[in-house]
């Protein structure tokens, strides 16, 4: 019933570029802190290539090196996304050993052709976060823009 999606060009909006407020990029970091020793994950959304939410998921796995996707908690965000009036952008995880980017594992097992995957590094004491599109075993890193959302409107004072 749901096998036409191959050949269905971009259903999502991003185009090769995530854009990523600064805030949220630090929640996103404490959020893969707090899922240490295991891998975090998780699921991205926003507007158009602007990411504007997180959706912190349990990682079934429960593994250092890996993650699983709870898929009756990833159906509770989706509907969080659409009541939000979002749209899905993809899905995060970190790796708390090794580089951000996509491991065997995340390359075979990566479900979505149209999703972003966020990639958390804490190998290293600064964190490392890059994005990825997976389709077909090949891999494109998207670029990842960390800049203050466009429509907040509370943008008018300039902190430090
Ligand atoms: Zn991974």
């Amino acid at each position: 019933m749901s096998g036409d999606r191959s050949g269905a060009p971009g259903s999502y909006p991003y185009r090769g570029t995530l854009g990523v407020p600064p805030e949220l990029l630090d929640r996103l970091v404490a959020l893969c802190r707090d899922g240490l020793p295991n891998e975090a994950c998780g699921l991205v959304a926003g507007r158009g290539s602007e990411v504007l939410a997180l959706y912190p998921l349990t990682n079934l796995a429960q593994s250092a090196e890996r993650y699983g996707l709870d898929p009756l908690e990833q159906l509770d965000a989706y509907y969080e996304i659409v009541e939000a009036g979002l749209e899905p952008i993809g899905v995060y995880h970190s790796h708390p050993a090794t580089p951000a980017r996509p491991s065997a594992a995340d390359i075979a097992e990566a479900y979505d052709p149209e999703a972003a995957y966020v990639i958390v590094s804490l190998a290293e004491r600064e964190p490392t976060v890059r994005a990825f599109s997976i389709r077909e075993g090949g891999v494109s890193e998207l670029s990842l823009v960390i800049h203050p959302a466009a429509d907040a409107a509370a943008g008018e004072r300039k902190d430090g």
